[in-house]
């Protein structure tokens, strides 16, 4: 099995899983446990090691981010230039994934929610709690949301897996980590550093169980519904597809084209091996070298602006990330039949943009944050396991799409610095 790539061994054990699951269906038993219950314990256990990881990595990975911004003048004004250039890319990735998923309605059938379909259940109690928790008092909910941002005690929050003020107090601590006298903060920032590395490191070992997991999720999905999972997850599949291409194929370029004034798809040529790699790799991090070296060498863009714009992008800009972030948890909130509000679609787009910032640069990392957002909604985490299915394939599509943006970054702050020799339109 070690020598098979990662996402094959994740598509076998599905089938494997399908297969098992149908076979065994609910009822049968090995020595007096049920097949459901040992493919529950294995899916369990993989959920469990993924949340586990949540509250460090996204720390760590934002604290290393922000501090990297550096503290001269200089630095500062290309930080905030950077900062907002990838805040509005991010948010416009988002707002496409909300288009679609509402345009397309993958969690619904005939305007019925497709719940029971999935294995999902959530009896009525829950339902109202979880709508309670996001509505109710209408817009000044939203107020609620901003107060939260500000925890009054940043380790009840991170134990009471309250992301969203944990990331606030992660921002405000690497960029003041950076005003403090060199010798500490370059401790600090080692230290930190070193945190962020080996949280990667554990992602990465977790994610070598995922076949199991997958095979543990999907087979028990399988026996409690047989085969009815498949339509709504294709359409699940198909609209990312959708919303994604259109960010890349469409958005992007148009910012190319009408702020970088690049031709997109001399653009798109230049970072052609770089997007390959981070779709046959799921992990921008790992592709950063690669992204550095075509946009350097083959986009024209300096060295300072690379070597300052895009390891800072690998870590906070990816609209891959928060557009499938989106996607996934309105398709998830759809089939739960919970009503989406003005409330909870803007407390998904906000918890998106941040935890999107969070997310590392790693296969599978969206799914570590997409809890946090079933959270803030008020949704079982359990539904991620349904993500699951479907998501090597997606994490490979979202990766190139994180690291082109960063690239389209790159050039629009090359641009704004009056940098000369890059891509001129034609
Ligand atoms: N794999 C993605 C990346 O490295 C992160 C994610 O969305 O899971 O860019």
């Amino acid at each position: 099995m070690r020598k098979i790539k990662l996402h094959w061994q994740i598509l076998i054990a599905i089938v494997l899983a399908a297969i098992a699951g149908s076979i065994t269906g609910t009822e049968a038993s090995f020595l007096g446990v049920t097949f459901v219950q040992i493919y529950d314990f294995v899916g369990t256990l993989f959920m469990n090691a993924l949340r586990m990881i949540i509250v460090p990595l996204i720390m760590s990975s934002i604290i290393v981010g922000i501090a990297n911004l550096g503290s001269g003048s200089d630095l500062g004004r290309l930080g905030g230039k950077t900062l907002l250039y990838y805040a509005f890319t991010s948010t416009l990735a988002i707002l496409i994934g909300l288009f679609f998923v509402n345009l397309m309605a993958p969690g619904l059938a005939g305007g019925v929610p497709v719940g029971d379909q999935l294995n999902l259940t959530l009896d009525g109690d829950a339902v109202a709690s979880a709508v309670a928790s996001v509505e109710g008092r209408g817009s000044g909910d939203i107020v609620q949301i901003f107060l939260r941002m500000i925890p009054t005690n940043i380790v009840a929050a991170a134990a009471e897996g309250q992301m969203l003020g944990l990331i606030f107090f992660s921002l405000v601590f690497g960029f003041f980590m950076s005003q403090i006298p060199s010798k500490q903060s370059e401790a600090l920032l080692t230290l930190w550093r070193g945190i962020s590395e080996t949280m990667m490191k554990i992602t990465m070992w977790i994610m070598t169980f995922a076949p199991y997991g997958v095979f543990g999720l999907v087979a028990e999905t399988v026996a409690a519904t047989g085969f009815s999972a498949f339509r709504p997850m294709l359409l699940f599949f198909i609209t990312v597809i959708l919303a994604l291409a259109a960010h890349t194929f469409i958005a992007l370029p148009l910012i190319l084209k009408y702020v970088a004034k690049v031709h997109p798809s001399r653009h798109f040529r230049a970072m052609a091996p770089a997007m390959l790699t981070a779709f046959s790799s799921a992990s921008s991090s790992a592709t950063l070298p690669l992204t550095m070296e075509c946009v350097e060498k083959n986009a024209g863009v300096s060295e300072r602006t690379t070597s300052f714009v895009l390891p800072l992008g690998a870590t906070i800009n990816m609209d891959g990330t928060a557009l499938y972030e989106c996607v996934a948890a309105i398709f998830l909130a759809q089939a739960y039949g919970l009503e989406l509000s003005f409330v909870t679609q803007f407390t998904i787009v906000l918890v998106a943009l941040l935890t999107s910032i969070g997310v590392a640069g790693i296969p599978a990392a969206s799914l570590v944050a997409i809890t946090v957002i079933l959270t803030a909604i008020g949704l079982p985490v359990e539904a991620i396991g349904l993500l699951l299915v479907t998501d090597r394939v997606l994490d490979m599509c979202r990766s190139a799409v994180n690291i082109f943006s960063d690239s389209c970054g790159a050039v629009v702050i090359a641009k704004s610095e009056k940098e000369t020799g890059i891509l001129e339109g034609v």
